[in-house]
């Protein structure tokens, strides 16, 4: 059987992709990217915007016509967009032969192999999340959010929070280890709440590290603000090879706006825990996610959003206007807010963020890191392409032909251009 698998969206998806591409293929299944050759087509879906939703519905067109007129493809709808519409997408899309929910999405091989779904009423951790090949991975280690935050569709379609079993984690990290795995970015919609049987996040990222020989990187991604505890801010601090290159969404620098977005903080407790990371954590940077136009947000508001990314002074931000999201609190709101307005608050932002990053890199020329090689450059097959502990990217010419993809080296960065750090060995 051959299939086509396409996923769209969060990390976290992306690495639930890569573990059942280990399921597909070890039941035999070999991978296709042609529709008109495929037995099989998955669509791993993203429910976070509306224009992921379309996105999807137009896939699932065209596979409808590879349906009708040139095979008769099993066509499969999995991930977030499955659990949040599944009674539209039979209703609007019977064509499709399976809507699989989040919980069942590794029971995918089963149903391709011709057996019944079994409903799951818990999330099914598998045993790797890795890609063949590849120096770094995601490692899930919980699933879900009980915070609720009125824009996010996330509790919704993923339900509530589940932590991976301790043993399992370690298990998969010594394997991706043994497999010359540099890089390991720790998953979980709300990590940081990470609790399995009284074991919480900073006891594992100790834990972790305590088994780590060739892994040089360990990231997570998304930690929770009101979750950032003195505990994890020190083994942070402590454990080198927990990067300290902190993803800390910010959503809103207002105290009424991340209010009404649930988000269970304030500016000034915002600015506290970055004070108190900046102290703590030696060279540490930040990147963050931040919203603008959240309903009823007035100029003034949206004024403390930039002056919060000021304080931040954020590396890498992700920022993007408010979508509504039916079924999430915040779309029932009055005074949502018009698209234009939106749109020119997010264009403000992002320039002001563009101007606050070139001017922060130029003052990081010169600074020395360890970094990944990840592989050729683009443009001159001579240079490779490498990544530090901040995320960012250098080229560089090797010094001696030994250096290759997957090792770690000593970068000193001597020039920018554009968004890359043109590096020497130091
Ligand atoms: S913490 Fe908030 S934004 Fe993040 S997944 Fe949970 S509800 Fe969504």
């Amino acid at each position: 059987m051959k299939y086509i698998l396409e996923s769209y969206g969060c990390q976290l998806n992306m690495a639930e992709a890569n573990a059942l591409e280990i399921l597909l293929k070890g039941a035999g299944m070999e991978k296709t990217e042609d529709a008109n050759d495929a037995d099989a087509v998955i669509i791993n879906t993203c429910s976070v915007r509306k224009s992921a939703e379309n996105r999807i519905w137009g896939r699932l067109s065209f596979y409808h016509h590879i349906k009708k007129a040139v095979r008769p493809v099993t066509i499969v709808v999995t991930g977030c967009m499955a659990e949040r519409m599944k009674d539209e997408l039979i209703k609007e899309a019977p064509f499709v032969d399976a809507v699989i929910g989040t919980n069942e999405k590794m029971e995918i091989v089963s149903f391709l192999q011709g057996n019944a779904l079994e409903k799951e009423d818990r999330y099914q951790f598998v045993s790797s999340y890795h890609k063949d090949g590849e120096f770094s991975s995601y490692v899930p280690i919980m699933n879900g959010c009980n915070n609720f935050c009125s824009y996010c569709i996330v509790p919704y379609v993923r339900g509530r929070e589940v932590s991976r079993p301790v043993d399992e984690v370690i298990r998969e990290i010594e394997m991706l280890d043994t497999l010359g795995v540099k890089e390991i970015t720790l998953l979980g919609q709300n990590v940081n709440s990470y609790n399995y049987n009284g074991m919480t996040f900073p006891g594992l990222l100790d834990e972790i590290c305590l088994h780590l020989k060739n892994i040089r990187f360990v990231r997570f991604d998304s930690p929770h603000p009101k979750d950032f505890s003195d505990e994890l801010i020190e083994v942070i601090a402590s454990q080198e090879k927990v990067c300290s290159h902190i993803h800390l969404p910010m959503q809103s620098g207002n105290s009424r706006i991340l209010q009404l977005m649930n988000r269970k903080t304030t500016r000034e407790a915002f600015f506290a825990l970055a004070d108190k990371m900046r102290k703590g954590i030696s060279g540490l940077t930040f990147s963050t996610d931040v919203m603008v136009g959240f309903p009823t947000e007035t100029e003034e508001e949206y004024n403390d959003t930039l002056t919060a990314m000021d304080y931040l002074s954020p590396l890498e931000a992700f920022m993007y206007y408010y979508n509504l999201r039916e079924g999430t609190p915040a779309a029932k709101m009055e005074g949502q807010i018009d698209e234009e307005v939106k749109t020119a608050r997010l264009e403000r932002l992002i320039d002001e963020q563009l101007r606050r990053c070139a001017e922060m890199k130029q003052k990081r020329i010169g600074l020395v890191s360890q970094a990944l090689v990840l592989g050729p450059t683009r443009n001159d097959k001579e240079a490779f392409l490498a990544r530090n502990e901040h995320n960012e990217m250098m080229s560089f010419h090797p010094s001696s032909a030994s250096v290759r993809p997957g090792d770690i080296v000593n970068l000193k960065t001597t020039e920018l251009k554009g968004n890359t750090y043109l590096a020497v060995e130091a």
